[in-house]
């Protein structure tokens, strides 16, 4: 059925109905969808709010992308921003502009996906609201909380902390490539890695235990390594170094980025984007405090990638030959763009 032929009120009572089949009120919502506002009990903890607008042919192709993936990264890589505070997702509040001709059975399988990321991730959803529109839109608004000396901002690195980096770089970037490519060579490493482009991790536990392990500041990787740390950088007004030879790359990435991209893993890695994983900075000695948290948890591998220098030092990478370039907004020596 088309979205036109139900009409707003019989959308809106399709979407509530959905919603509600998909998860039980939790016991601090005290008026979820239906009312005039939503409403839920405050805690002790500092609230974090985030929100994010994805539009057809802008952000994604509604013809290419599966509603159910398309509805489950628009609640993800809202989660990894709460992941970069280190907090926890409690509530989303959900809002579509949705064509006329499109069908419902799209918008229905966007919603699915909101609704499996929702219980993934433990939050609910508690209001939103729909309108007619030119364009397909969605937009995503999450609320967090976070003990209030926990926090992890963009602006506390320090001149001397070492930078690290949660799981591994590239996967989202590659992936993307070969969606846009249509078919691929090595099928079962290109689907891993357009699944991993398609539902994005949020590393919401590595988030928590990285500022208990005592973690300075964080950001989530979604525009790429590269360009995230610089915003660290410029935030905390200081510098910093990078190490080529230590940042961690996806294992298909390296194996595969040239013969399915044209381009070098490491580009991928430093400039790909969408990986979702947290990049920190902390004291030496991090991943041995965030190993000993993650014994009883299942979270990613930590590595080492660099280090906090001061602001007049500037943004620098080293080479595995030891040569050190700047970087600017436009790339570095290799990889000049
Ligand atoms: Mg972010």
């Amino acid at each position: 059925m088309l979205i036109g032929e139900l009409g707003e009120k019989g959308l809106i009572d399709r979407i509530r109905k959905k919603i509600l089949k998909g998860s039980s009120l939790k016991s601090n919502v005290i008026c979820g969808i239906g009312d005039d506002a939503a409403a839920f009990k405050s805690t002790e903890k500092t609230t974090l709010v985030t929100t994010d607008v994805l539009v057809d042919d802008v952000h994604f192709v509604s013809g290419t992308i599966d509603g159910r993936d398309l509805g489950y990264k628009s609640m993800a890589v809202n989660v990894s921003d709460i992941a970069a505070m280190a907090g926890l997702p409690r509530y989303a509040v959900i809002s579509l502009g949705i064509p006329g001709n499109m069908e419902y059975s799209f918008i229905d399988s966007i919603y699915e996906g909101m609704i499996e990321a929702g219980a993934r991730f433990d939050l609910q959803i508690i209001g939103g609201d729909t309108s007619r529109s030119r364009n397909l839109f969605i937009d995503v608004t999450i609320i967090g909380d976070v003990e209030p000396d926990m926090i992890t901002k963009r602006s506390t690195a320090r001149p001397g902390d070492r930078i690290y980096a949660t799981g591994s770089l590239g996967a989202s970037g590659l992936g993307l490539t070969a969606l846009k490519a249509g078919s691929m060579p090595y099928p079962d490493a290109v689907e891993r890695l357009i699944k991993r482009h398609l539902r994005p991790p949020a590393r919401v536990e590595e988030g928590r235990m990285l500022a208990r392990a005592g973690a300075t500041s964080m950001e989530d990787i979604s525009d790429g390594l590269i360009t995230d740390l610089m915003h660290i950088a410029e935030e905390s007004r200081v510098g910093f170094m990078l190490q080529e030879e230590l940042i961690p790359i996806d294992i298909d990435v390296l194996k595969k980025s040239l013969a399915v991209s044209g381009k070098k893993p490491l580009e991928l890695a430093l400039y790909g984007g969408e990986d979702y994983e947290l990049i920190c900075t902390g004291p030496e000695g991090l991943i041995a405090e965030y190993e000993k948290r993650a014994n009883q948890n299942e979270v990613v591998e930590l590595s080492e990638i660099g280090m906090i220098l001061d602001r007049d030092k500037g943004c620098v990478i080293s080479g595995v030959d030891g040569r050190v370039s700047q970087i600017t907004d436009l790339g570095y020596d290799h990889f000049k763009r």
